[in-house]
């Protein structure tokens, strides 16, 4: 199939690239030329797992392109698939001002195509976002019906930063909100051939499904962070708990997200979970649950400050700085708001990631760090030997091997406070100089 992605983000230029190395003549469109002009020159616009292999083959195949040109990518495809951002507003509601724009854009494009186009957001947006907000833009731009002149469908995205490749190919589940069947089919045939099982459902259940899982691993990690941490202080090894107690599989519960570890964040669980929360206010319905999974989180965060204060140390380590290892993602990363945490207290900082300083170098999240961020860019460090020759005390909130390999053991050197529940934590925990936050 002729494919239009909109939206070169993590989402967007992950679906695009992955259904071009499925056959189909892909083009991604983007505002931001930087994204743009990385596409074309064969390199990923983030830093993922496997993403910059297969960038640079279907690339140089031909069958992905990059434009900021609206309507020649409309034009020249029969799907568009739109992944652009939906943050928190200040207030915590959705912003849907980006996929509105894009749907403007689109729908301009489409009443100069004529033919059958079907539009598919992969966008995460409240029920109702679709159907109420942007088939009326559709229908007013196009002059026609949706679900019979223009196709119209809601496939929500279920990938995981830093397995996004990998998720994409290997899907938990494909759910296609379709408005009619011809838009539902026009979904099936880009992922044919895909495993997992398919779920063709209404618009508004597909846009819901997507809020139930986010919140849902909110609540887990949450859980499994309240729990680690009652247990580490009464002694005991929570990561023995809950390997028992995800044993039992008779209750089928999956081990994803119930490790005790740091405090969750990225672009999509908290302002998933703020806008839900905020939509059930307005709906006037009481969520106490969903309500305190935010502040569960901010308290166990805070947990990993109190170790350093424990310490009475000043020069402080922090490896890692993205939201989670394996990505250069720092949109509400927990670790950005702990190095902001100690750093406002007045801690002799020095931080190092790989993948951030990477995708700083090839300019992908160049602009967010220097505008976001400048006063933690000055703290970043190029080498892991840079940050354990200035620590005292070092965080470590990343799994990549070359910090792994170069932490020292047996209290010589820096105090190492483990975040994540490092590969070699049950040796660790019986050295001097080694502190957990998730025993
Ligand atoms: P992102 O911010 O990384 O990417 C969005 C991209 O859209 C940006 O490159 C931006 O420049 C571009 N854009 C904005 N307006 C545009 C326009 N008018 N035309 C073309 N491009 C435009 O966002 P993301 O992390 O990829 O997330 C996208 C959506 O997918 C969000 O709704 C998010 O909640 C959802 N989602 C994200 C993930 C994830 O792991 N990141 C997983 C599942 C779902």
């Amino acid at each position: 199939m002729r494919v239009s992605v909109f939206g070169l983000g993590y989402v967007g230029c992950v679906s695009a690239a992955c259904l071009a190395s499925m056959g189909h003549e892909v083009v991604g469109v983007d505002v931001n030329q930087v994204k743009v002009d990385l596409v074309n020159d064969g390199k990923a616009p983030v830093v993922e797992e496997r993403i910059g292999e297969v960038i640079a083959e279907v690339v140089r195949t031909g069958a992905l392109r990059a434009t900021g040109d609206v309507r020649e990518a409309i034009m020249d495809s029969e799907v568009s698939l739109v992944c652009v951002g939906t943050p928190s507003e200040p207030n915590g509601s959705l912003c849907t001002t980006y996929l509105e724009r894009v749907t403007e854009e689109i729908g301009a494009a489409l009443a100069e195509r004529g033919g059958r186009h079907t539009v598919v957001f992969r966008s995460t947006m409240l029920p109702g976002t679709c159907l109420n907000l942007l088939v009326p833009i559709l229908e007013k731009y196009v002059g026609g019906t949706a679900g019979v002149d223009i196709g119209v469908a809601v496939n929500p995205e279920f990938l995981r930063e830093g397995t996004s490749v990998r998720d994409f190919f290997d899907p938990p589940k494909t759910v296609i909100g379709e408005l009619d069947a011809a838009s539902g089919d026009a979904v099936m045939a880009l992922y044919e051939g895909l495993p997992g099982e398919v779920f063709r459902v209404p618009v508004p259940t597909a846009e819901a499904i997507k809020y139930a899982d986010n919140a849902f691993h909110g609540l887990k990690i949450g859980f499994a962070n309240e729990l680690g941490a009652v247990c580490q202080a009464l002694g005991v090894d929570s990561h023995q708990v809950m390997d028992v107690f995800l044993a039992d599989r008779k209750l089928n519960i999956s081990p994803a997200y119930l490790r005790p570890g740091f405090a969750f964040g990225g672009s999509c669980l908290p302002k998933d979970l703020r806008s839900l929360v905020y939509a059930a206010k307005r709906a006037d319905v009481s969520v106490p649950i969903l309500s305190h999974v935010l502040p569960s989180n901010s308290d166990h965060l805070q947990r990993a400050v109190e170790l350093v204060e424990r310490t009475g140390k000043r020069r402080v380590g922090l490896f890692g700085l993205s939201f989670k290892p394996g990505t250069d993602d720092l949109r509400e990363s927990p670790l950005v708001e702990l190095a902001e945490r100690l750093f406002g207290r007045g801690y002799d900082l020095r931080i190092h990631d790989a993948n951030v300083s990477l995708s700083r170098l090839l300019g992908a999240n160049r602009e967010y760090i220097e505008t976001r961020l400048p006063h933690l860019a000055q703290l970043l460090a190029d080498s892991v030997d840079e940050v354990l020759e200035h620590a005292e005390v070092c965080l470590v909130g990343t799994r990549d091997p070359a910090v792994l390999s170069a932490l020292p053991h047996g209290g010589d050197g820096p105090v190492i406070i483990d975040l994540i529940h490092l590969p070699d934590a049950d040796t660790r925990r019986t050295e001097p100089g080694y502190m957990g936050l998730a025993w």
